[in-house]
């Protein structure tokens, strides 16, 4: 079962839309198992004790998609720039945890936030498809990361103290680690369990890896000038920051980076049309 949609407004112009999926109880089950031989994301936990510890907290089992769900997906779709729209969507909703992305094209919502109203969900159905067209366009994202926001792709290894205490987060799990080429010299940001041995998804803190293998939870000279304050976790990565800044109307995200960012897509857009 699932759905083709063909009327949201704009699509025309965008050629390699296919649609949005919504994933009923079995195929979501099916899906999960894809999911897991693409990307490992729960294998990878469960050899990490941290993320093991934070998974058990939640549920990430299937469930049956509330009615409202297609309705929902397609509207969200409908309200967004169409430069953001990925060619193809599968919507699974499961029990309890955070929203999340993974490979192929597949968006995770807990039940709950079905139930939190369309504003909330247009917001975070834009955060994860803006997931989807990372992990679609790679290149992209990469080049503008390292052009316009002085990201390169750190070659390095992450210390073993800090790979212990890594949050593992399904959205960049796959995708390489930056360091950002500052005034200081190259820094990778990790987020890190605040406690280990009780580890929550919600319970992190940023820092700042070096190549040489030290690290600080300290922001690297001229980060904030750039980047301006954000919630730390937010800064786990690149694909996160823009993902927040893109989709967070709660914060007007008034920096330099947030304004490059902003043009990047504005002008991919008229690419596009
Ligand atoms: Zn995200």
């Amino acid at each position: 079962m699932g759905n083709t949609i063909s009327e949201v407004p704009g699509s025309a112009t965008i050629k390699s839309f296919l649609g949005i999926k919504v994933l009923n109880l079995e195929d979501a089950y099916e899906q999960m198992a894809i999911n897991e031989t693409q990307d490992q994301y729960l294998r990878s936990c469960t050899e990490s004790p941290p993320n093991l510890n934070a998974l058990h907290k939640i549920y990430l089992k299937p469930c049956r998609p509330p009615a409202t769900t297609e309705t929902m997906s397609n509207a969200a779709v409908a309200s967004m720039p169409t430069s953001l729209v990925p060619s193809t969507i599968r919507v699974g909703i499961f029990e309890n945890g955070l929203p999340h992305t993974r490979p192929p094209s597949t968006i995770w919502f807990p039940e709950s936030l079905l139930r939190k109203g369309s504003a909330h969900f247009n917001e975070t159905f834009l955060h994860e498809c803006i997931h989807l067209h990372q992990r679609e366009h790679e290149d992209l994202w990469d080049k503008f990361y390292r052009e316009q926001w002085n990201f390169i792709r750190y070659k390095g290894t992450i210390p073993k103290e800090v790979e212990a205490r890594r949050r593992l987060n399904p959205d960049t799990l796959r995708a390489p680690f930056y360091a950002w080429n500052g005034p200081s010299g190259p820094c990778v940001p990790v987020v890190v369990y605040k406690n280990p041995e009780d580890a929550d998804l919600s319970e992190v803190r940023l820092i700042f890896v070096r190549p040489d293998g030290s690290w600080s939870a300290v922001l690297p000279p001229g980060w904030m000038e750039f980047f301006g304050s954000q919630i730390p976790s937010i800064c786990e990565h690149p694909h996160e920051m823009a993902a927040y800044i893109l989709s967070d109307n709660s914060n007007p995200f008034d920096s330099e980076a947030a304004r490059r960012l902003r043009n990047m897509y504005t002008s991919f857009n008229r690419g596009r049309k």
